[in-house]
């Protein structure tokens, strides 16, 4: 069974209510179990602005199956909770699933790329990510606390809640497997 690391956001909605939503719907859709889940932030958006702030988690599930499938489980997931991609490019939405990360896996093809290409950007992503599993090594890469270090992204990201904020999830908020 292998580490799979998913980044969650939403700054629409009640987005709280719909991360533990889309927490509960993936683990019934997986080939896996929620593992571990961060803190809940607030940042500020990028790339398109004009918009609200965000909640970003990230968790970490551990099962099996291949990334495409873990997609597809993040995009109906996505889709089943309100998501619409008709707005402009990172505009608001209810629900974005990001696949990270899967253990040991590294690849590129027109709909999946792995790791996410943009996380090394990102410190919405690197700052949750890290609170998760600071010692996790991307294939052929570096430590997620060590790509914190380096991150340059100076945006808001501003705890709002524990990890609680998913409790009653898998194994989340329980210290243990
Ligand atoms: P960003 O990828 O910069 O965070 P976004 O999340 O707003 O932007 P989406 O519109 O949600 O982008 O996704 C566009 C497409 O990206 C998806 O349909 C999917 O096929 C593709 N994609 C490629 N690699 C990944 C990945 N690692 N995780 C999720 N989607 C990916
Ligand atoms: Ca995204
Ligand atoms: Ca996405």
């Amino acid at each position: 069974m292998k580490r799979i690391f998913i980044g969650l956001g939403s700054n629409q909605g009640d987005s709280r209510a719909l991360l533990r939503q889309a927490l509960a719907d993936l683990e019934a859709r997986v080939d896996g179990h929620l593992e571990a889940v961060s803190s809940l932030y607030r940042t500020a958006p990028v790339g398109y602005t004009a918009q609200p702030d965000f909640l970003n988690a990230v968790a970490q599930f551990r099962g099996t199956g291949e990334p495409e499938e873990w997609l597809d489980h993040c995009l109906a997931v996505e889709a089943g909770l309100g998501r619409h991609r008709d707005g402009p490019r990172w505009g608001p939405r209810p629900v974005d699933l990001d696949l990270l990360a899967v253990e040991g896996q590294s690849l590129a093809t027109p709909r999946l790329t792995l790791p996410h290409p943009r996380l090394y950007e990102r410190g919405f992503v690197l700052i949750p990510w890290a609170e998760v599993s600071p010692d996790f090594r991307l294939p052929y890469g570096s430590r997620i606390d060590d790509l914190l270090n380096q991150c340059p992204d100076s945006g808001r990201v501003e705890p709002t809640e524990g990890p609680e904020w998913a409790e009653g999830l898998g194994h989340a908020g329980e210290g243990s497997e």
